[in-house]
């Protein structure tokens, strides 16, 4: 199996990636929310600047892809004009904050989202991909979304500052919680070893502080299927890349748009919307697919990946994963059966993840249509 290429950074708007088919522009909505002003400026921008499509990303953040480094000043201009931009470009790596997307105005998950924005400068640049996640409501919600340093509703309905890895956080008042993630923070970065990016890896070889320990989280639930929950409504866009179109569309709802870390937008107090082609419905077969982009739009790919996923959807029960090499960013653990791309065919994985031993390799894409993959 070839090694995928470990970037180690994670695009955003200031810093654009470069990939198979142009500038990957990534923007972290403000407390996981799109207005419909910003809803239709971003469908508007995709069209103009990018390829038509916005992707939706497990961190709950929105990319328009296929820019050239011709349109990116003014694509840049626009997402300025719909304030969508960090004043400070030295905030956006540290503003790598998943919000629980069913928060209301105010509230203790929301109150503590702004407390940590007010203090990222006091924060150290982290590595790359390293990033908090925000959980406090009566369940936790979050609890499979990758972060390194967790604020939660503890089992005593408290507040807790956990280190992801470590099964027990710190109880804090609201008033000390960013002041002790921040604690956390400078205790990552200064035991760290260079080639040590993320806290869990940190937690495998060094013990964390008895001070950052002691209180467990609270029950989770289960949230991230898409239909009426909630209060609103949450469609699942499928494989993550949304149409231009479909995001205009809802943007004529005339409600905020929440962004979920699940390839979902959730819109509180909405019960349906009529012709779309997002899913509502928790049962759709293509919700136990995934798929990365591929080729051509991943230099690292060989193999198209999402017109085969959705070819297959619905041959199993179980989940399905087509990745366009051994790297796995859709789905990076272990499925039922996962297909591999690895010079322009597939490896066959069963029960196990990406970079697991395949049970059948180079296997031509047109083929796989008819393979018994049981
Ligand atoms: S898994 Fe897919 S998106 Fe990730 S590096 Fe490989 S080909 Fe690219």
């Amino acid at each position: 199996m070839s090694t995928p290429i470990v970037q180690g950074w994670c695009p955003g708007a200031f810093k654009p990636m470069m990939s198979g088919d142009g500038l990957v522009v990534r923007i972290r909505p403000i407390a996981a929310e799109i207005s419909p002003i910003q809803a239709e400026g971003i469908a508007a921008a995709a069209l103009e600047f990018g390829n038509g499509f916005i992707d939706l990303t497990n961190r709950a953040n929105l990319q328009i892809r296929g820019v050239s480094t011709d349109n990116y000043p003014r694509l840049m201009d626009r997402l300025a004009g719909l304030d969508l931009l960090d004043e400070d470009p030295d905030n956006e790596p540290k503003r790598n904050i998943v919000l629980t997307p069913f928060y209301t105005e105010n509230d203790l998950s929301h109150r503590l989202y702004q407390a940590l924005l007010a203090r990222l400068p006091d924060f150290p640049l982290f590595p790359g991909k390293f990033g908090f996640s925000i959980d406090c409501g009566p369940k936790l919600v979050l609890k499979d979304v990758p972060a390194d340093i967790r604020f939660e509703t503890s089992a005593a309905q408290g507040i807790i500052v956990r280190a992801e890895g470590c099964a027990t956080g710190v109880e804090v008042s609201e008033a000390q919680s960013v002041d002790m993630a921040l604690a956390l923070a400078d205790w990552f970065m200064k035991t760290r070893p260079d080639d040590i990016r993320r806290m869990p890896k940190l937690l495998l070889q060094q013990k964390l502080p008895a001070e950052f320990q002691g209180s467990g989280p609270a029950d989770t639930s289960e949230q991230s299927l898409p239909g009426n929950i909630n209060g609103g409504l949450s469609l699942a866009v499928p494989f993550g890349p949304l149409q231009a179109e479909e995001l205009s569309k809802l943007s004529k709802l005339d409600t905020a748009l929440r962004v979920t870390p699940w390839h979902a937008l959730w819109m509180e107090g909405v019960d349906a919307v009529q012709n779309t082609r997002l899913i509502s419905d928790a049962s759709d077969p293509v919700l136990r697919v995934h798929a990365c982009a591929g080729h051509p739009f991943c230099p690292q790919a060989t193999v198209k990946t999402r017109q085969l996923a959705a070819d297959l959807a619905g041959r199993w029960d179980g989940q399905l994963h087509v990745s366009g090499c051994s790297k796995g960013c859709a789905f990076p653990k272990s499925a039922d059966v996962t297909l591999v791309g690895r010079d322009g065919t597939f490896d066959l994985v069963t029960n196990g993840a990406p970079w697991d031993e395949a049970r059948q390799t180079g296997l031509a894409p047109d083929t796989l249509k008819e393979l018994d993959l049981t």
